[in-house]
């Protein structure tokens, strides 16, 4: 049931990423005004924005221009739906698909809920990123500071967050220093640091080495698929994000299995 709950938040922030990123892009402010057809600038109603449903009823068209809506909207909603429904299965274990009787208990719904607002955060900055090849101080700076409260009112140690910020963000300090800011930009320093105050050390070290491991791996590929040359840019800023999902979900099995070899 929660699961299911779950699922359907995901659905609706999915959707209202989709909107908010597309107006980023455009340089408008957060939430100004009716949203609107890209292509037409429509203003579309509300039955236009129900998540998927609605793709798929008009055929991916605009109802209005019938100009082609990209699938990447219904798509980046249900992967957000997806990862709102395995936050819930990762932190309430099978209770997740039973009724009520987890509201009895419920140590998880803080945990879950900075789960959710983490993953709202990370998707933002991967697909910004991917399309748009910028990490947004907008929203990396105010969730620093989010984060940084939330895992403090968790009771995660100050001392695992302060050092978990200072190992991502001086990482990539470091690197902004020795190439004079060309290797990586500002945005990857405040990532480094909001991942440092999310998970935490020594998980930064984890998502950190699963973003260079995904990096590089796909890096070689578009390399020899002749997609990118060596001196073109990849969004570094949509790997880290996405192994910083994983390490919060899965991270601390990851370590132990590094660590002492159990699961
Ligand atoms: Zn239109």
């Amino acid at each position: 049931m929660i699961v299911a709950l779950a699922a359907l938040l995901g659905l609706v922030f999915g959707s209202v990423l989709t909107a908010l990123i597309s107006r980023q892009a455009k340089g408008e402010r957060w939430a100004t005004g009716r949203s609107h057809c890209p292509k037409c600038r429509h203003p579309l109603a509300v039955w236009d924005l129900v998540p998927v449903l609605s793709y798929l009823v008009l055929d991916g068209k605009c109802r209005y221009c019938r100009g082609v809506i990209g699938a990447s909207y219904p798509l980046l909603e249900l992967a957000t739906a997806a990862l709102f429904a395995l936050a819930a299965v990762i932190r309430l274990g099978p209770a997740a698909f039973g009724g009520v009787e987890a509201f009895l208990a419920p140590d998880w719904v803080l945990p879950l809920l900075r789960d959710w607002a983490a993953i709202v955060v990370l998707v933002q900055i991967f697909l910004y990123d991917l399309w748009f090849g910028y990490i947004l101080d907008q929203v990396t700076l105010p969730a620093i500071a989010v984060f940084l409260l939330w895992n403090l009112a968790l009771g995660v140690p100050l001392p695992m967050l302060l050092i978990g910020a200072a190992v991502g963000g001086g990482f990539f300090l470091l690197q902004y220093v020795i190439s004079g800011g060309k290797w990586i930009g500002g945005g990857d320093i405040r990532l480094g640091a909001l991942m440092g105050v999310l998970l935490g050390w020594p998980l930064v070290l984890v998502a950190l080495f699963i973003a260079y491991l995904s990096g590089g791996a796909v890096g070689a590929v578009l390399l020899a698929s002749k997609r990118k040359t060596v001196g073109s840019q990849i969004p570094f800023g949509t790997f880290l994000s996405a192994a910083t999902v994983v390490v919060l979900f899965w991270g601390r099995a990851m370590l132990d299995w590094y660590l002492y070899g159990v699961l």
